[in-house]
């Protein structure tokens, strides 16, 4: 009987909307969606040893070591429910990363079924993420811009705070999109080998960047399930 679970990697830029795309999707499909910045944001907020690595890597925009991510999407894809699927956005960022995972996923009897890449020029990132704020205390945070003071007036209304992520910061962003260049966009080709890459445009508005993801998923779906 084929396999009803999705499994996913969204991969982009900073900047591309990986976040606001995994939160439609967790929305539309059943799955679990493990979301490795904002976890380690959590820690931070908790004040845990991961946390307070995690911010010092955070000021600089640079990315925690491979063996401590490693670990942690080790334990959480080992307590995962059989029955769920999993999205993971942010993770993996590298080569190493994703070779570890190939091998966990082997082991748990969960195969990949897309990688999605959000494309976005840098010029648009530096754009958006020089904007973003994110609205806190209103459940998960979530992204704003200072483009649509109406959402933001909003969250304050709602009892929300606006803040500025921490590698927000002008000179942090371009290291990070510097780092993206230098270590994730490599896994362009390497999920291309595969064969399992599907690259969208993240320059249009999420709700039709997340239309074209759930098109391309009811296709690819059907394919997997031979329907
Ligand atoms: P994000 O919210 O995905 O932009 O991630 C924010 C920050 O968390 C990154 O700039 C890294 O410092 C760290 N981070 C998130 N995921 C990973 C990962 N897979 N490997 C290393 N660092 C990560």
């Amino acid at each position: 009987m084929p396999d009803q679970r999705f499994h996913l990697i969204l991969l982009g830029a900073p900047g591309a909307g990986k976040s606001t795309q995994s939160r439609l999707l967790g929305h539309h499909f059943p799955l679990t969606v493990f979301a490795t910045g904002q976890m380690l944001r959590d820690e931070v907020v908790k004040g845990s040893a991961l946390g307070l690595l995690a911010d010092s890597y955070f000021k600089t925009g640079t990315l925690l070591p491979d063996d401590v991510m490693i670990a942690i999407m080790t334990e959480r894809l080992r307590a995962l429910p059989q029955t769920q699927g999993v999205l993971l956005d942010g993770f993996p960022r590298t080569c190493v990363q994703a070779e570890a995972l190939d091998k966990l996923l082997i082991e748990l009897k969960r195969p990949l079924d897309a990688v999605i890449a959000l494309d976005l020029s840098d010029e648009v990132a530096v754009h958006r993420l020089g904007g973003r704020r994110m609205c806190e205390g209103l459940g998960t945070p979530f992204a704003l811009h200072i483009d649509d003071p109406e959402s933001i007036a909003a969250c304050l209304r709602l009892g929300g705070n606006v803040t500025i992520r921490p590698d927000d910061e002008p000179e942090v962003i371009r290291e990070r999109l510097r780092v993206y260049e230098a270590e994730t966009e490599q896994l362009i080709d390497y999920y291309g080998g595969h064969g399992l890459l599907h690259r969208i445009s993240a320059a249009a508005a999420p709700e039709t960047v997340h239309e074209q993801i759930v098109t391309l998923l009811g296709e690819r779906h059907a394919t997997v399930g031979g329907t």
